[in-house]
């Protein structure tokens, strides 16, 4: 057990990671203690937060919303856009900072973190997709961990904490293949919001939901596991397990393979990395295999899911190719939840904003910057001229 409480900022908290971060501290109050909590724009449920967690010190990224909370909140201070967020990271003195973002926009907050040397337990990928070279060196200068809260990660992280290097041969991320496994592309040409929303064993927020049926989510999975893991794309190999049971499974040079099981439920991976190296309790159930019955695996169809093979061919290309991947998906799935592409329509703005950036080398996070930025332009001209088709 902790001596004193762990003073953790959750940047995201009004979000499916953010609130369940919140159930997750409030049942260990001898470990853990908010000092800091962040949104986008949802200013009321985050001046409620601040209320219950006892916080007096908060962020907007939005800074009409900033100025709403300023004047409804006399609990404390309310700080705006995305300077705000690194402030409230940098000088509030905390232990842990849970980054709870969707997003690229979790870039500069994860890079803030690391770089005062504060451990990072994270949840937003598009950081490591993005920035995976420069955040990983960052960490290692400061002495920061970045312990992931991704469940496939997570369970990585606790498989591979006990081998030696050189032992593990290869990796295998566990997908559940989404709403829409086992469908052909023609099934797939006229899939509506709401069923492409309706994830059959995750409840996520909206983007990653939708990165869940375009596969995308596990493409960027690899990415970040690449980076956490340091390793090499080759082996590194993913699975569909419909029943998301078993999160990950690494497997050793001597024939044996280590899986991680468990009911899908967040706030596992959750208190695992907001309590490191220390386990406390999580109210979820024992796994009980006989009431399963049976767990079921299968190959990936990248020829369906063209998305999954589009980031791992940026992956393999490197430099700013994967930072345009993820730009390119979020205007995408941003345009798709609109209504204003359809979803096969979401691989190919994706793959056609990759062909028309190219790739370039990363020099700093000036340079990625500049590569979203582009990329989320070329994206936008792009989902306009299918919407005008
Ligand atoms: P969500 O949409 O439910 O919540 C996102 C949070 O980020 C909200 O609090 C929102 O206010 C804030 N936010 C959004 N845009 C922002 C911006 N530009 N600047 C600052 N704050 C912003 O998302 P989620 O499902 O909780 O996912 C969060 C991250 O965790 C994503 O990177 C996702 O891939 C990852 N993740 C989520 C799950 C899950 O079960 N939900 C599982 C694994 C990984
Ligand atoms: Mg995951």
């Amino acid at each position: 057990m902790h001596l004193v409480p762990r003073r953790v900022v959750i940047l995201g908290s009004t979000g499916s990671i953010g609130v369940q971060a919140l159930d997750v501290v409030s049942r260990s109050p001898e470990e853990l203690r908010v000092v800091a909590l962040s949104a986008q724009s949802a200013w009321e449920p985050l001046i409620e937060q601040a209320r219950e967690q006892g916080v007096t010190r908060i962020a907007l990224a939005d800074g009409d919303a900033a100025a709403c909370a300023g004047e409804a909140w006399t609990g404390g201070e309310v700080l705006a856009g995305p300077e705000g967020l690194v402030r409230l990271i940098t000088e509030c003195d905390c232990d842990i900072v849970l980054n709870a973002i969707v997003g690229s926009a979790g870039l500069v907050p994860t890079v803030a973190t690391l770089g005062e040397g504060i451990d990072l337990a994270l949840a937003n990928k598009e950081s490591l997709v993005v920035g995976g070279e420069l955040v990983t060196a960052l960490a290692e200068a400061t002495g920061a961990a970045i312990i992931p809260v991704d469940s496939e990660h997570s369970a990585l992280h606790q498989l591979l904490a006990c081998e030696r290097p050189g032992t593990v041969d290869r990796l295998i991320l566990t997908a559940s293949g989404g709403p829409f496994r086992g469908r052909s592309a023609a099934e797939l040409e006229d899939v509506t919001v709401e069923q492409a929303l309706a994830h059959p064993t995750w409840e996520m927020g909206g983007k990653i939901t939708i990165d869940s049926a375009t596969l995308m989510n596990k493409g960027l999975e690899l990415i970040e596991a690449h980076h956490l893991f340091g390793t090499p794309y080759e082996q590194i190999d993913v699975v569909v397990h419909p029943q998301s049971i078993v999160h990950s499974l690494i497997q050793l040079c001597d024939g044996a393979t280590l899986a991680h099981l468990g009911y899908p439920d967040m706030r596992v991976p959750i208190s695992y990395a907001l309590h490191h190296p220390e386990r406390v309790d999580v109210p979820v159930a024992p796994l009980d295999l006989v009431a399963l019955g049976s767990l079921t695996f299968e190959p990936v169809d990248e020829a369906t899911f063209a998305c999954l093979r589009l980031a791992r061919e940026a992956a393999k290309t490197g430099g700013t190719a994967p930072c345009t991947l993820n730009a390119a998906n979020e205007v995408a799935v941003h345009a798709f939840l609109g209504g204003r592409l359809r979803f096969p329509q979401i691989a190919a703005v994706i793959e056609q904003t990759l062909a028309l950036r190219g790739a370039k080398q990363v020099h700093s996070f000036d340079s990625l910057a500049d590569a979203d930025a582009r990329a989320r332009s070329a994206a936008s001209e792009l989902v306009a001229a299918f919407a005008s088709a």
